[in-house]
């Protein structure tokens, strides 16, 4: 492993650490009797940036093979994260959306998720989305909605049409895009001087601590830390001046950057800087460490799935996610293995997993008759899932978890 590619972020060489080896798109659900010979591949694998410390995919797949008229992810789907955009949403009204007709802008705004409780306060907002199905779904929530990318000339043209923001707002979109340059610029150039861009994505920490492999995949592109973000930040005349962890998507954090020099930090800013120091977060020791823990991982899980398979159980999978992708294709993991995958979103029912071929059927499937096994994919969600899936366990169903380490409940 001596790949090296150059930083999206500095310039500086990235160093590669893991290689999870050919994957497909992680959306790319194929039709029963499609033609598996067109199935795109690239191959995943992540590396540390020896300059700024940006964790970052070794290749990038195009931005338009992922995010297109019919990206299936609708951020509404689980009542917990719709709580958890509610509660942003009304947090902003108080804190940062008080001075006279402020002005929100959404990047990724996906279905309206978190601007619906704005738009429904009367506050003057946009969401960009460049993927059509959900933003339709999001303008008929009666949301202001763009379709197209966020990007430097895009924040320009809001900035003249509309006037600076006093609220930019990222969910699990920033860590998506390569061109973070071009995002940070223009969020510079849209800011009201006192305005706030905040983002919220996957947290490097949190995927070392639990080897939460899984949340590498395609769409990934960027595993942010407090350290890397600060660095990126001052590259664009922006400051880090807020942290907050939050137990959403297996482990994520919530940064504000203002203008340089426009807010004092908080203590929490200095405080999780000095927890990744002293983790190791931005040393090579530290993530060849998470590696072997990947490697133990595959093995064991597919140790136990040849053994289940061996007696004679049913193995189903649970939640057709995106990060299941990474799983079922670096662990070898097909239909022999795990019979079918089922999951509550209809684009992705009746169709094969991407890469592993396994069949996603409809999530009322599950109890019909109930498997002797759930490999749960959606563990992000696990409490939310076995709530509702009391009769799995009643039945005498048992869950299989993959991360911190493979395990039966
Ligand atoms: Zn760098």
């Amino acid at each position: 492993m001596s790949s090296t590619s150059q930083c999206r972020v500095c310039g500086g060489t990235v160093n590669e650490f893991f290689d999870f080896g050919r994957q497909p798109l992680s959306d790319a659900f194929l039709e029963p009797d499609a033609d598996l010979d067109g199935e795109f591949f690239f191959r995943l694998a992540t590396g540390l940036c020896a300059d700024c410390t940006m964790v970052q995919l070794m290749e990038e797949v195009p931005r338009d093979r992922m995010f297109h008229e019919a990206y299936p992810y609708h951020s509404s789907g689980s009542a917990y994260m719709r709580s958890h955009f509610e509660g942003l949403a009304k947090r902003l009204l108080t804190t940062e959306l008080t001075g006279d007709d402020p002005f929100v802008v959404e990047a990724g705004c996906n279905d309206g998720v978190m601007l619906r409780t704005l738009a429904e306060s009367g506050v003057r907002h946009l969401g960009v989305e460049p993927s059509g199905g959900v933003a339709d779904v999001a303008a008929a929530k009666g949301i202001r909605v763009r379709k197209s990318f966020f990007e430097e000339s895009t924040a320009r043209e809001i900035r003249a049409a509309d006037g600076p923001a006093d609220v930019i707002y990222a969910a699990n979109t920033l860590c998506h895009i390569p061109y973070i340059g071009s995002i940070l610029t223009g969020v510079r150039a849209l800011l009201a001087p006192t305005g706030v861009f905040v983002f919220e994505d996957p947290y490097l920490g949190d995927i070392v601590e639990r080897a939460s492999f899984d949340q590498i995949y395609d769409e990934h592109f960027f595993f942010f830390t407090a350290r890397s973000v600060q660095e990126m930040a001052q590259r664009h005349d922006l400051e880090l001046v807020d942290v907050e962890r939050l137990p959403v998507h297996g482990g994520e954090v919530r940064y504000t950057l203002a203008i340089a020099g426009a807010r004092t930090p908080t203590p929490a800013v200095a405080d999780l800087l000095a927890e990744e120091r002293a983790r190791g977060l931005a040393d090579r020791a530290t993530l060849d460490g998470f590696g072997e823990r990947v490697l133990r991982i595959r093995d064991d899980l597919t140790a136990l799935l040849r053994r289940l398979r061996a007696e004679g159980k049913r193995v189903v999978g649970y939640g057709a996610t995106a990060k299941s992708a990474t799983v079922t294709n670096f662990c070898g993991i097909g239909p022999d293995l795990v019979s079918t995958v089922v999951d509550t979103t209809r684009a992705k029912q009746n169709r094969l997993t991407p890469g592993a071929h396994i069949p996603v059927v409809d999530a009322a499937a599950f109890a019909d008759p109930y498997p002797d096994y759930a490999l749960l994919f959606a563990w992000n969600h696990a409490d939310e899932i076995q709530a509702k899936e009391q009769g799995f366990r009643a039945a005498g169903g048992r869950w299989i978890r993959y991360v911190p380490e493979v395990r039966i409940d």
